[in-house]
């Protein structure tokens, strides 16, 4: 605290001088100082000229009177001569005199000057420096944002409606509670969880509950902290995090909006302007591979958009381990409310499950929000306990807010997405190439469907033959058909499928000679393409012929599939209904009862010959 505050008052004392150095510099443009001699100076005095005179042990300095019309004053100064009437003289003219006791102003402003610059320019070598302990380190300490917690107090009991995670993040309890049980065995732990998902779905909660079940200590920082700082401080405060959490292990380092400072490295050098978080970055990068997972110190991170991540941040031994911590379903919801719930007089008609129900799309904080909001509203209007009109309300209002953030879906909208999903589902069953589901969901996932359905392979996959991926090409339609059939009418939610379908029709014929009009020829140039890497372009020039026919080729295989999937959508559109129904009701639906639902009678396809 100390040498932040010598730190802040020299660099102040720093600039008044050179404010001050400056000013006197330019008044001596205007008036020169004449040197004159002593004679002179006493012919001055007898003319009245002189207006004051400050008089050091060797020289006199006089300011002349301004002459008439004229502002600037004119300095003269004169080498001293031992004269005892001096002052008798000055004061019979009435020349206001003083007396410095050294050589004059420009000496003594220097001395003032030079020590705070010195000392400012120690203070400055230390910050870059970022030597632990120096400077800007204890302010670095200090800031507010980086924040330590010696026992969160925060449970698993307190974080609700994420079972899954808390599963994951069990080990690493176990871990923390007791490394060497793990390397015993020479078994390496994970260095760094990242959790993703959207805004307010607890992962702070997540991080600081696995910090209070293993009853270490919580370092947090925000990803933004790390930047808006000056030069080189960034990567210090990283170095300096490290250090201390090292010196607390085991111990958790949380890293809230990890996209913030990971986002990915310019390629090019010219981007400029990044390169202080760019810096900081390398700086963490560096420090995630040197530290030793032994001493117990785990690192966590959170963000909402893992895409814009720099890989290297995901690489083995750094971020590996992913954690989703989702939108919670309507389960997951009550439980939620449950746990805010826990501190609050309920009145008597309150069903959570009901409120839980009515509350599609929201996320913990929300939840939190609504509980506080109710109870709130009831005491405001001097209720003993808090009633369910109470909760009706907090739920307008908070719906209300929600609006203008655009975050909730209308019913109507909800039911474009249950049929939409559904028929990516349905479509995924009933053809044979394609991979099984896994879970439909519905819940708004805000990082980037709407919802979703989740197939999972049974097997790992090198080669996908041709019937295997126009299925796939069917999957991807079955969304789009489905809206097509129900509303004849289509909505935007499906740009994203027709993009990966129009690829994989594309790379069908370009890369894989999958066309029997073009042959089994390729159709590209330069770099050739990952195995199934979507989106990738040729730039070679083609003839004309050939470009309209990869078009129509491409076109062929997307409109036949089309047609297909129509046929299976048409056939089992009772089957539709009913499971788009039951996905509005319950937002998430697991496979096993997905296929229960269509057993046995839904009319499975062979795989076509195009
Ligand atoms: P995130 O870090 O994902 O943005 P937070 O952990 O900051 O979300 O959540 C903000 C608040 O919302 C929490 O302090 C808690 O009160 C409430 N909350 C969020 N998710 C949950 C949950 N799963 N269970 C209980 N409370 C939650
Ligand atoms: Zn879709």
């Amino acid at each position: 605290m100390i040498k932040r505050h010598i730190f802040r008052i020299s660099i102040l004392v720093f600039l008044f001088l050179t404010v001050l150095t400056i000013h006197r510099d330019a008044f001596a443009v205007f008036s020169a100082t004449e040197k004159i001699p002593y004679s002179d100076f006493k012919g001055l005095i007898q003319q009245n000229s002189l207006e004051e005179v400050i008089i050091s042990p060797t020289t006199i300095k006089g300011i002349l009177k301004p002459e008439e019309g004229q502002k600037i004053k004119k300095n003269i100064t004169t080498v001293k001569i031992e004269d005892p009437d001096l002052i008798k003289e000055l004061i019979a003219h009435k020349v206001k005199f003083s007396a410095t006791t050294n050589g004059g102003w420009g000496q003594s402003l220097f001395l003032l000057w030079f020590i705070p610059m010195i000392i400012f320019l120690i203070m400055m070598t230390r910050i870059r420096r970022g030597a632990p302990g120096a400077g800007l380190m204890s302010i670095g300490k200090s800031r507010a944002n980086l924040y330590i917690d010696k026992d969160t107090g925060v449970t698993f009991d307190d974080v609700a409606g994420v079972d899954e995670a808390k599963e994951e993040l069990k080990e690493v309890i176990d871990y923390l509670q007791n490394p060497q049980k793990y390397q015993r065995l020479g078994g390496k732990i994970p260095k760094g969880v990242l959790l993703v998902g959207p805004t307010g779905t607890g992962k702070t909660l997540l991080a600081k509950a696995v910090a209070g079940e293993a009853k270490v200590p919580f370092f947090s920082i925000s990803g933004s902290g790390f930047v808006e700082m000056f030069v080189g401080v960034g990567a210090a405060r990283v170095r300096d995090l490290f250090a201390q959490a090292q010196e607390k292990a085991p111990c958790i380092i949380f890293i809230d909006e990890m996209d913030a400072l990971g986002k990915v490295r310019a390629a090019s050098p010219v981007s400029g302007g990044h390169e202080e978080r760019e810096n900081t970055l390398n700086q963490l990068l560096v420090e995630m591979d040197g530290f030793d997972t032994k001493k117990g110190v785990i690192l966590m991170a959170a963000t909402n958009r893992p895409e814009i991540l720099d890989p290297a941040l995901l690489r083995p031994g750094r971020f590996d381990r992913h954690i989703l911590v989702d939108r919670p379903d309507i389960k997951g919801r009550e439980e939620i409310l449950k746990v805010h719930c826990k501190n609050v007089k309920l009145g008597k008609g309150v069903d959570i499950k009901v409120i839980a129900a009515r509350t599609p799309g929201f996320v913990g904080a929300d939840l939190a929000n609504v509980v506080n909001e109710a109870a709130l509203l009831a005491a405001r209007v001097g209720k003993d306990a808090v009633g369910m009109e109470s909760f009706e309300e907090a739920i307008n209002r908070v719906i209300a807010g929600l609006e203008k953030k655009k975050k909730v879906m209308s019913r109507k909208e909800q039911e474009i997405i249950a049929y939409h999903e559904s028929g990516h589902a349905l479509v995924a069953e009933s053809v044979p190439g394609a991979d099984k589901v896994h879970r439909i969901s519905i819940i708004p996932r805000g990082i980037s469907a709407l919802g979703y359905t989740l197939q999972l392979p049974t097997e790992d996959r090198y080669l996908l033959t041709r019937s295997e991926l126009l299925d796939r090409l069917a999957v991807l339609l079955g969304g789009r058909v489905a809206e097509e059939i129900i509303f004849h009418e289509i909505s935007t939610g499906a740009q994203n499928d027709l993009e990966r379908a129009t690829d994989i029709a594309m790379s069908m014929v370009r890369e894989y000679g999958m066309s029997e009009k073009l042959g089994p020829m390729t159709f590209h140039n330069g770099r050739r393409p990952q195995f199934l890497e979507l989106g990738y372009r040729t730039s070679r020039e083609l003839s004309e012929d050939v470009s309209k026919d990869i078009d129509n080729e491409v076109k062929k295989i997307v409109f036949d599939t089309h047609t297909r999937v129509k046929g299976i959508l048409t056939e089992n559109k009772d089957r539709l209904d009913t499971l788009a129904k039951l996905l509005l009701e319950k937002e998430v639906v697991e496979g096993d009862e997905l296929r229960k639902l269509i057993s046995g009678n839904v009319t499975t396809q062979k795989s076509p010959h195009l």
